[in-house]
């Protein structure tokens, strides 16, 4: 440690103050803070996400034991903790290995605490992070852990980036408890100077001079990162990359033609209630390959839940889907259980257009037509994207590859919808409600592109309110009301139907 004048000083001394802003000792303790409160940011910040997952868990113990985690945490002072670690060895020998370590013992203190608070910054990121986001990754095959790599935690961590920030902030200041396990952190470094020479203000100005520069610094880091992750600041700035033009990419954009099994999709004894609200019951349908089939009826008749079943976005309370021939899904009372691995091996099989779209708000439309092909290794790099690009022409988006979603209109993010499905080649496709979301001028081309797949023979089943579409294109119209099939059959015998209940909806509807 320099040595500091030994006298006390009448009025501020100035030139001693300048002295401590150029001593070894508090830039030692400087890094030791940034060290420590930047351990500990990113520690509690995986482990705080980690516990918000948790606690967002449907299984019980796992929600309940990151709860009782984040209270506990929450309600006990660092102090305290601090303390308790620091003196841990004195119970359990084996201990003092790490903790005889001061740094350790407030590292292990503060993540312990600075987790609780992060994990409910989280939570409330990952409430904001649309459903969609999710269903979108899980019907394109990409498990659990690769949908909060890839979709999820990007996302979150925009969102949370602001409170993270201030938490970060907030870490930097309460390293200065921890000199009470004697780290010569900044406060300790001033508390050693100023008890031998009493120029106490000149030592805590020097002190607030240290912790002002590292927050203003972590300030500034973390906004510049804050703009980075901001995708509504990005330009598209990569369209040189496109040198593929039309006819060079048609040859990429054929669909599936492989078809096994008699049928494309059986249910068979399939039910579904929420709670004590039955949806379906009893349901027995077989889709044929290269058949287009529409799925209309009134409001809340089932139509949505009965399309989320056939892929596994909603479970079956009984009964069972084959896929291709196999089976592929069973209901929750069923005894056979579904194969987790098979699961996310064949429902990339089944493609699936959400009426909201669903696109990853964090990628280009390219991104997000590259990302399952990407994720199942269905090529090399190079490849993927000259067959994603080709995608993107089929659907009429190639000049729009490198935008992001929020920069197109509904139409275009749902084409981008559809080409990103048809990446994986499916051999099936799910239509819910593509065009409802979209505004009247935007329908048009979505239906023209789905259209276009009913000629090239994709077998498609549909939930749509674009009636006279559903019977220009579709080769089958089920009709359901209460959960019932009321209908099923031809456009043509749907039409010239003589039952009381289905000539009243042809009227109503103008068909
Ligand atoms: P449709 O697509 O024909 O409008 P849905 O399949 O959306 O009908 O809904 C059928 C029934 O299931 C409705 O009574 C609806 O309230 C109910 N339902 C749909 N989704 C849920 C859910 N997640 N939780 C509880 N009930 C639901």
């Amino acid at each position: 440690m320099e040595d500091a004048p030994q006298a006390v000083q009448k009025g501020f001394n100035w030139e001693y103050l300048g002295s401590l802003l150029i001593n070894k000792d508090f830039w030692k303790a400087t890094l030791t803070v940034i060290q420590l409160s930047t351990l500990t940011w990113l520690l509690a910040l995986t482990f705080g996400f980690v516990l918000a997952l948790m606690r967002q868990s449907k299984n019980f113990a796992l929600q309940q034991s990151a709860a009782t985690y984040i209270w506990f945490f929450r309600s006990l002072p660092l102090l305290v903790l601090l303390i308790f670690i620091y003196n841990l060895p004195q119970f359990w020998p084996a201990s003092s290995v790490l903790l005889s370590s001061s740094f350790i013992a407030g590292l292990i203190a503060l993540v312990l605490s600075e987790s609780a608070y992060m994990a409910e910054i989280h939570r409330g990121a990952l409430q904001a992070i649309p459903k969609g986001q999710t269903e979108a990754g899980k019907a394109l095959g990409i498990p659990f852990l690769g949908i909060q790599k890839l979709i999820i935690i990007p996302q979150a961590l925009r969102i949370a980036l602001p409170p993270l920030a201030n938490q970060y902030i907030t870490i930097v200041k309460l390293t200065s408890l921890v000199s009470v396990i004697s780290l010569t952190e900044i406060l300790l470094v001033g508390q050693q100077l100023y008890t031998r020479n009493f120029l106490v203000m000149e030592t805590l100005l020097a002190v607030a001079f240290y912790y002002i520069l590292i927050v203003s610094v972590i300030t500034y880091l973390l906004r510049k990162l804050e703009n980075k992750l901001d995708v509504t600041q990005r330009n598209n700035d990569k369209e040189d990359d496109i040198n593929l033009d039309h006819q060079a990419l048609t040859q990429y954009s054929q669909i599936s033609n492989e078809r096994q099994g008699n049928f494309a999709i059986e249910m068979k004894a399939a039910s579904k209630r929420y709670n004590d609200n039955t949806v379906f019951k009893d349901l027995n349908i077989a889709f044929k390959w290269s058949e287009v089939t529409t799925i209309i009826g009134p409001s809340g008749s089932g139509k949505t839940t009965l399309l989320r079943t056939i892929n596994g976005l909603e479970s079956l309370n009984t009964g069972i889907i084959r896929l291709e021939g196999t089976p592929f899904l069973y209901g929750l009372e069923s005894q056979q259980k579904v194969d987790v691995a098979d699961y996310n091996r064949r429902i990339v099989h089944i493609g699936m257009v959400f009426q909201n779209f669903n696109l990853i708000q964090h990628k280009t439309a390219l991104e997000n037509v590259m990302m399952a092909p990407l994720y199942h290794q269905l090529g090399t790099t190079e490849e993927i994207k000259i067959r994603s690009l080709a995608m993107l022409d089929k659907v009429g988006l190639l000049a729009h590859a490198h935008k992001y979603p929020h920069q197109l209109s509904g139409g275009q993010q749902q084409r981008v919808a559809i080409a990103r499905a048809l990446a994986m080649q499916p051999s099936i496709m799910l239509f819910d409600e593509p065009t409802s979301a979209l505004d009247p001028e935007l329908v048009n081309d979505v239906l023209m592109v789905i259209e276009e797949l009913a000629k090239e023979g994709m077998t498609m089943i549909m939930v749509t309110h674009e009636l006279s579409f559903a019977f220009k294109v579709s080769d089958r119209v089920i009709f359901m009301e209460n959960g019932k099939v009321l209908h099923d059959g031809s456009p043509e015998s749907f039409q010239n139907t003589t039952d009381p209940r289905l000539a009243r909806f042809v009227q109503q509807n103008n068909i």
